[in-house]
């Protein structure tokens, strides 16, 4: 299986420098020349990661993303679960080391002065940016939902044994034009749908609406928004989740009236983030709507 990288982005202005977690432990340290080589290198579709869904095992497009080309060459060949404690830290220090050179490097660059920073200016305004879209009724929807889904999977523990324990005796039995085992795949991948997305609807969406925010003080209409970007990702990964509800209401007869709420909660929650973010659909992603913006 892939492993999942689990990058945090920096930017400032055009430049981009990363700082490197892994989700329970440490990836290798890369070089800060060995990061430079692979931002220059021109295979890579520029900004890609920045409005995908983070499911490289599921992206048709890991050859072309720097962010999966930097998580294999930190992983090949290695057991990192296995790294000790001390290496753990040590590693985590000179990856720090290199992020840090690689921000004043940045700032330079931008002319931006980082001493000069109010902190706590910026950590208040964040709470505020924060707090108004936590209130705002895309987010709640997608709150709401994230929590029902949670729920729901919780509810259904009996029931999914239940389903399990008939698609194996169906497969013991080998009826004749069924085909438990293609059954059981698709009902897998439903249940991985929208088991990777309903969390992330609310952090997309969380993204945009703190975007929208920004983007109301810039004067710069014409240019394609990022705020539109991460709702187009909520909007598709809205999509997906419905589509997967749809194959877990095949299975599921018992529990119809709850995948149908949640289909009904999807369904409003789709038109009001399309209400409010109008360009999100014809957002162009890098890379996922536009073929190659490097050939
Ligand atoms: S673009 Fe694909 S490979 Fe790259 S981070 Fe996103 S999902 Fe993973």
């Amino acid at each position: 299986m892939t492993k999942r990288p689990w990058f945090q982005w920096v930017s400032l202005g055009h430049s981009v420098i990363e700082v490197q977690y892994s989700k329970g432990h440490l990836l290798d340290t890369m070089k800060k020349e060995d990061v430079k080589k692979l931002v220059g290198n021109p295979k890579f579709i520029s900004g890609i990661y920045n409005y995908c869904d983070r499911w490289c095992e599921r992206c048709p497009l890991t050859s072309r993303c720097m962010n999966f080309a930097l998580a294999n060459e930190q992983f090949a060949g290695q057991e990192t679960r296995d790294i000790s404690n001390e290496m753990f830290w040590q590693k985590l220090a000179e990856t720090f080391q290199v992020t840090l050179d690689l921000l004043k490097e940045a700032a330079e660059r931008e002319g931006i002065d980082l001493a000069s920073l109010d902190i706590e200016e910026v950590v208040e305004e964040e709470r505020l940016n924060r707090e108004l879209a936590e209130n705002h009724q895309c987010c709640r929807a997608a709150k709401v939902y994230a929590e029902m889904v949670d729920n729901w999977f919780d509810s259904v523990r009996d029931l999914f044994e239940e389903k399990e324990d008939e698609l194996n005796s169906g497969v013991r039995i080998d009826l004749p034009k069924a085909d438990p085992a293609g059954i059981a795949a698709s009902f897998e991948d439903a249940v991985q749908v929208i088991l990777w997305y309903h969390h992330q609807i609310h952090i997309k969406l969380m993204r945009a609406i703190r975007g929208r925010m920004e983007e109301e003080l810039d004067l710069l209409e014409e240019f394609s928004k990022d705020s539109d970007g991460s709702a187009k990702v909520a909007l598709i990964a809205i999509d997906r989740s419905m589509a997967a509800w749809g194959e877990i209401r095949n299975h599921f007869v018992v529990r119809e009236h709850v995948s149908r709420d949640m289909l009904g909660h999807l369904d409003r929650l789709r038109r009001m983030v399309g209400k409010v973010f109008p360009a999100a659909r014809s957002f162009i992603r890098p890379g996922f709507d536009k073929i190659d913006l490097n050939s």
